[in-house]
């Protein structure tokens, strides 16, 4: 994961309807967590996967998507 883009990115989680958009830290090599509330995103093949569940069969979410948003998404900061 580029670390350009830690800064970026926010937590996704939902309480009572409400987005908690907290700051994200490193929780170690392969994780992401929120420093609000605690929820963990994992780092794969340094990706964040801001995703909540364990619906990963999605193919929204197969890792090429998901590459494919973050390097879109971060174009500017990454290159
Ligand atoms: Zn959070």
């Amino acid at each position: 994961m580029k670390i350009e883009t830690l800064g970026f990115l926010q937590c996704v989680a939902v309480s009572q309807n409400i987005r908690c958009h907290g700051k994200l830290q490193f929780k170690d090599s392969s994780k992401l967590v929120c420093r609000t509330c605690d929820t963990e995103y994992p780092i794969k093949n340094d990706i964040p996967y801001l995703v909540l569940g364990e619906d990963f069969d999605s193919r929204y979410l197969d890792p090429s998507m998901i590459r494919s948003y973050y390097e879109m998404q971060f174009a500017p900061y990454i290159q």
